[in-house]
């Protein structure tokens, strides 16, 4: 592995408002995939009302409330810090309610349209179903590396929690297709665009898919390959959760409301 000379940085998101769901583990798993080949990291977490730094090489949105997301949108809109690191070649790493603020528009706790970031090639909107909760299992999900070739990421496994809908746009790649659960709600999960890559699993998605994990560092780095880890510990637990999802065993539980509706 040729890893770049400099440390990488890291920059997690407003962790107060889109920090609901644990997505702030993401930033851990890659800390430490990465001191563990041995590569500097600095990671660092920027408030909402706290400057965003524009020089990290790969950010990370995390889900939230939908009061808080639209409060997230304007401060990153009106920072302008986002958009200048993608410009420059930044990764961005976005879950859910993080994924719905990076695209073109998403609906606030209203229902009302708001504008997004734009990053990302999509539209999220309320649909009349009851909110997509539970075990989220994608399969051919891929990332194209900065050559052109493509990877696969194997089964993606996690959980969502989400009311909104999301529509991937023409420019936009679906980050897999869903086996189990609803992703963005039209058999598809997940949108990337370009290095930036918006999804609804949460677990953290990255403790519970290292492929991905590695996958959002080779671009981080620009190199093909990293050396190995021994992963044979995270694979065990993926393939208990993988099975206990596509037995249902973890199945939400409906409620009245649901049931009344047939849903
Ligand atoms: N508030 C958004 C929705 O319900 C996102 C939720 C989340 O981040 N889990 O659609």
């Amino acid at each position: 592995m040729t890893a770049r000379e400099s440390l990488v940085r890291l920059c997690v998101l407003y962790p107060d408002l889109l920090g609901t769901y644990g997505d702030g583990g993401n930033a851990t798993v890659l800390a430490q995939r990465l001191a563990w080949r041995g590569i500097g990291v600095d990671l660092v977490s920027v408030e909402s009302g706290e400057s965003v730094p524009d020089s990290c090489d790969l950010y990370l949105v995390g889900g939230g409330e939908d009061g808080p997301q639209t409060q997230a949108a304007r401060g990153l809109a009106a920072s302008g810090a986002l958009h200048r690191a993608v410009d420059a070649g930044a990764v961005v790493f976005a879950v859910c309610a993080g994924m719905q603020i990076l695209g073109e528009r998403f609906p606030d706790r209203h229902g009302i349209d708001q504008p997004g970031l734009g990053l990302l090639d999509c539209i999220t909107m309320r649909v009349d179903r009851p909110r997509a909760v539970g075990e989220l299992l994608t399969y051919d999900a891929t990332v194209t590396g900065s050559g052109g070739e493509v990877t696969s990421l194997g089964t993606l496994t996690g959980f969502e929690n989400h009311g909104g809908r999301t529509v991937p746009g023409p420019s936009a790649t679906a980050l897999g297709r869903v086996e189990i659960g609803e992703g963005n709600g039209d058999g598809s999960e997940g949108v990337v665009n370009g290095r930036v890559l918006g999804t609804y699993l949460h677990g953290p998605a990255l403790a519970r898919n290292p492929l991905l994990a590695d996958a959002l560092l080779r671009w981080v780095l620009q190199v093909d390959t990293l050396s190995e880890l021994d992963d044979t510990d995270v694979e065990a637990l993926r393939q208990t959760r993988i099975a206990a999802a596509r037995q249902h065993e973890l199945a939400p539980r409906r409620t009245w409301r649901d049931r009344l509706r047939g849903s």
